[in-house]
């Protein structure tokens, strides 16, 4: 995903923008209200906030979405020229076999499942952090730390309550982390936008602009107008 990022000077926020082009034969208004909200909820609950210029900015994500046809999402690709769209085809399944965010960290294009229970399962919010260029953490044993972070991927080591099962031992079945208990951790947040603020004059963007909209499995296509 990608998004773009505004000094409020008076209000003294950071906002950063980004609106979720739906489209897919599983793209629905219902899903597109669960999935803004998780990322909203999530992506602001830390409350980062950031100095710059000896002023302090309060960090915050407006996520906004639509639904598309074939036929306006082509257009609208073809068109856009803005940060702050991204390209998001729900679909029951892909080849990947689970929710992707485009060809490498930061792209404005994906392909989400609705299996992976989309706006209640962290799934979203995690995609969404990709999208803005965040990778995986390099170390994946959040024993004694807490909530894992949102970037922590499938088969972490966590603490006993936060693992599928509590009585698994660590790293066997059952004995990993339970999305579910993954948190937006204002470092995480901080990540994000920390390398990319000159100045509170400068509004910047975030990620990049794909160069593929997804076919209906999941892989990278042109589609044609029809
Ligand atoms: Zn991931």
């Amino acid at each position: 995903m990608a998004a773009v990022a505004n000094f409020d000077l008076e209000k003294r926020t950071l906002v950063i923008e980004a609106h979720l082009a739906l489209y897919g034969s599983l793209a629905t208004q219902q899903i597109g209200e669960r999935i803004v909200s998780e990322i909203n909820r999530m992506w602001n609950e830390p409350k980062a906030a950031i100095e710059v210029d000896g002023t302090l900015f309060d960090i915050v994500f407006h996520v906004d979405f639509g639904v598309y046809s074939q036929n306006d999402i082509l257009k609208m690709f073809a068109e856009n020229t803005s940060h702050r769209v991204n390209f998001i085809r729900i679909e029951e399944r892909n080849i990947a076999e689970r929710s992707m965010m485009g060809f490498g960290l930061g792209e404005n294009s994906g392909h989400w499942l609705i299996t992976d229970q989309l706006g209640d399962s962290t799934t979203a919010a995690h995609e969404f952090g990709h999208a803005l260029g965040l990778p995986h953490p390099d170390e994946l044993d959040f024993r004694n730390s807490g909530n894992p972070p949102i970037m922590a991927p499938r088969g972490t080591l966590v603490d006993a309550d936060f693992q599928w099962n509590p009585l698994a031992e660590p790293g066997m079945t059952g004995g990993t982390m339970r999305p579910i208990h993954r948190r937006v951790w204002a470092y995480e947040v901080l990540n994000v936008v920390k390398d990319k603020i000159l100045g509170t004059t400068d509004s910047f963007t975030i990620g990049n602009l794909s160069p593929h909209l997804y076919d209906e499995i999941g892989q990278p296509a042109t589609l044609s107008v029809s």
